[in-house]
């Protein structure tokens, strides 16, 4: 097994291997079959930006911006940061390219690492990976809240995700009716139970008051249930914003939980959130976090524009697949191309090449190799047929096709051989 060598990953990051990365090419086509289905296009932004596009967009004071950030200075002394998340990119290049010219809504969808210097556990990484999109301008009508978040759904359905939950929320919006005059009752409610509270939830009170509803500590869960919930303080166009939004769902044919906690760590975000559970990741179990955020493209300095996204955590994606049985199969060989002798090697290079243009996977050994330990290694590499090619077979042009589960031997001119394994490929 592994053996322990003069360099090592970095704490928190680590290699992605064969077999398991068939895993997670096999998520990310059916992320990118499903999110087109729903018409969304694909964004690659860079993965380091300006330190302050992330100290705007998420907010200076967040844990993830003022703790967990890569940051650097560039040579020419601008400070610059590994990118913790994709969403502020994202605004930022609707920005910067002009997209409010384009048909509303830009449908954006993304994937690719994200960096955190979190406390390593399972399922939290200092590099993890992320499948996102983003729903930008065309107003903030609820049925775009509920096709964004159907469309998560379809994606989990489609990779057979087991014991998925769905929690929604709404948060309001910044009138001062609405969040804010909630967030003063809050403060006040928390500042009455404040002694009970541990040192993180105290300093909250006044930090960030809506995420001590975050909290998982055993000792805080009674005290939460008696804080104030934020459904009975919506003002009225965020209450029915809310209603609809569910109705959408309904119709949708989505299943949801209303989970009057759920509150979302970034500080943009406004109305509708939303998280998703999966099995089998034990207290890291959140595998989809996302939300509305109307105010962040004007944060940024763009046009005012609604937006709503989300991001999966692909790494748990992942683990819950496997944790349900649903690993990777390793990738066999389609063809093992036994070889012996100089003429037969010219003839073995071009059926290769044959073969690979017909879309097949082909082993072609670089040396001459003894009959038998060309079959072990077939064998080893989980190959399904060897093409057996010596002299005799060249110039008989005759070749021998040996299928490697029964021993059973066939032989084939060359057309014929491609015929052959076509037929196999398609018929399965
Ligand atoms: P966030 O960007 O914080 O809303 O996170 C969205 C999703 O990304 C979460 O629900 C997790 O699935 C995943 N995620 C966030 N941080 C990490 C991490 N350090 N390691 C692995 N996955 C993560």
């Amino acid at each position: 097994m592994a053996n322990k060598s003069k360099f090592q990953a970095i704490k928190g990051t680590r290699d992605l291997l064969p077999p398991e990365t068939a895993l997670w090419n096999y998520v990310e086509d059916t992320a990118r079959n499903v999110f087109e289905t729903f018409g969304l296009d694909e964004i690659r932004p860079p993965i380091f930006e300006p330190t302050e596009l992330f100290a705007r967009s998420i907010g200076a004071e967040t844990d993830v911006v003022s703790k967990e950030m890569y940051s650097f200075e560039d040579r020419d002394e601008t400070p610059v940061s590994l990118r913790p998340e994709a969403t502020a990119s994202v605004c930022r290049a609707y920005i910067e390219h002009g997209m409010q010219q384009l048909p509303q809504p830009v449908k954006l969808y993304y994937m690719g690492p994200m960096f955190r210097r979190e406390r390593p556990q399972k399922g939290r990484y200092r590099q993890f990976y992320q499948i996102g999109a983003e729903v930008l301008g065309g107003g903030d009508a609820p049925a775009i809240d509920a096709e964004v978040i159907e469309m998560v759904m379809t994606f989990f359905d489609k990779l057979g995700l087991t014991a998925v939950e769905l929690d929604i929320n709404s948060i309001g919006h910044h009138a001062p009716n609405c969040r804010p005059a909630y967030v003063e009752k809050l403060k006040a409610a928390l500042e009455k139970v404040k002694d009970q509270l541990g040192a993180d939830s105290q300093r909250r009170i006044e930090t960030n008051p809506l995420r001590v509803l975050d909290s998982k500590l055993e000792h805080e869960q009674a005290i939460i249930a008696t804080l104030p919930r934020i459904a009975d303080h919506l003002c009225p166009d965020c209450a029915s914003h809310y209603a609809a939004v569910k109705r959408q769902l309904e119709m949708r044919g989505v299943f949801f939980k209303e989970n009057w906690r759920l509150v979302r760590g970034l500080d943009y975000y406004m109305r509708t959130t939303f998280e998703i559970t999966a099995k089998g990741l034990g207290s890291q179990n959140a595998v989809c976090g996302g939300g509305r955020y109307d105010g962040l493209m004007e944060l940024l300095g763009g046009p005012p524009t609604k937006g709503i996204g989300f991001a999966i955590g692909e790494d748990r994606l992942i683990l819950s697949l496997q944790d349900s049985g649903k690993g990777a199969t390793p990738q066999g060989r389609d063809v093992y191309v036994a070889w012996m002798g100089e003429r037969a090697y010219a003839t073995a290079v071009r059926a290769a090449k044959d073969l690979r243009n017909a879309g097949f996977s082909v082993e072609l050994p670089p040396t001459e190799l003894k009959f038998g330990k060309a079959l072990e290694r077939a064998d080893k590499l989980g190959s399904r047929y060897a093409l057996i090619l010596g002299d005799n077979e060249v110039s008989e042009g005759s070749w021998t096709l040996k299928t490697l589960a029964d021993g059973t031997q066939q032989k084939f001119t060359e057309p014929e051989l491609l015929e052959f394994l076509k037929q196999g490929k398609s018929g399965g």
